[in-house]
């Protein structure tokens, strides 16, 4: 198989500057034919062509696989571990209660590459009456406990697929960087939002200090990510979908150790050993909390603008 690469502009503003080249291209069309796409997964150090968008400071794959191409691959990936899954929907729920005061309903909630439901049964347990999640990967719904099965879609996000339904509360974490246009899956949850409803992101933070001291070695420098975000480039996406109140803030998250080793910056031959070693003890479950470079943003629908006072 061939794989279909193609030039982009910025996937946020629509630049069409791509000479600030950010990282080199690593992979070939051998390479990528081999590479498994999941979430939370080794580092590869495998890259796109990755450039710097001088307008929105956004860092974005031109080359990038063709959408259908990254639909394909998001579609066979495995599912990897239930035990991080649970502990990212922990942090997730965290940051979720400080926007809950502020909305105006709990009735339904949509969560965007929703893996194994984890965070989907958190919105049940927060009061949500009806909960969606949309996940492409069909081992990773496979994989979520009875309660919630039956309320993951294995598809692509495409708002068309969800006509007629609303939400008071749209999520998509870690998901922003994995696809092909994210204007169009921001302007998808604005539409697709009551009134005054919320959405709330996660991604992770280029910009983060810890991310540009190991530089190349970063586990976001990843095939699997097709754009990097900042704080200011995240506000800009929410913004050009029409949000208003739009907050960004940094991210605490708390993982077992294990898995913070393997996103170590750490060569393979010494790396490998020494997980298996974790793997199965005591210390790689002790739970550490770290803020290594996530961003959280949420904003908030607008209401229209109202004839009687607008004249
Ligand atoms: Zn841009």
């Amino acid at each position: 198989m061939t794989v279909e690469f193609q030039s982009r502009s910025c996937p946020v503003c629509g630049s069409t500057d791509d000479s600030r080249v950010f990282a080199e291209k690593t992979l070939d069309d051998s390479t990528w034919k081999d590479l498994s796409f999941s979430s939370r997964k080794l580092p590869e150090y495998l890259v796109h062509r990755m450039v710097e968008c001088p307008g929105c400071d956004v860092v974005y794959a031109s080359p990038a696989p063709h959408e259908k191409v990254l639909e394909q691959a998001y579609r066979a990936a495995p599912f990897v571990s239930a035990e991080e899954s649970a502990f990212a929907a922990e942090t997730y729920r965290r940051l979720l209660r400080t926007l809950l005061a502020s909305l105006n309903g709990r009735a339904n909630a949509l969560d965007v590459g929703a893996s194994d439901g984890t965070f989907l049964q958190a919105l049940l347990d927060e009061g949500f009456e009806n909960v969606v999640g949309i996940e492409p990967a069909a081992a990773s719904a496979e994989a979520a406990p009875e309660s919630v099965r039956n309320r993951i879609r294995v598809e692509p996000f495409r708002r068309a697929s969800l006509a007629g339904e609303r939400f008071d509360l749209v999520t998509a974490f870690q998901t922003l960087e994995h696809v092909s246009d994210p204007v169009r899956v921001v302007r998808d949850a604005y539409e697709l939002l009551e009134v005054g409803g919320a959405i709330l992101v996660v991604v992770h933070n280029r910009r983060a200090l810890l991310t540009r001291l190991v530089g190349r070695r970063s586990p976001i420098l990843d095939v699997e990510h097709v754009q990097l975000f900042s704080p200011r480039s995240i506000r800009e996406l929410l913004q050009r979908a029409g949000f208003e109140d739009i907050r960004v803030a940094g991210v605490t998250n708390r993982y077992p150790l294990r898995y913070w080793f393997k996103l170590a910056p750490l060569s393979a031959g010494l790396k490998s050993p020494l997980l298996a070693r974790l793997e199965h003890s005591r210390i790689g479950s002790l739970p550490i909390s770290l803020r290594p470079g996530n961003l959280v943003a949420s904003g908030r629908r607008r209401a229209p603008s109202d004839p009687a006072v607008a004249t």
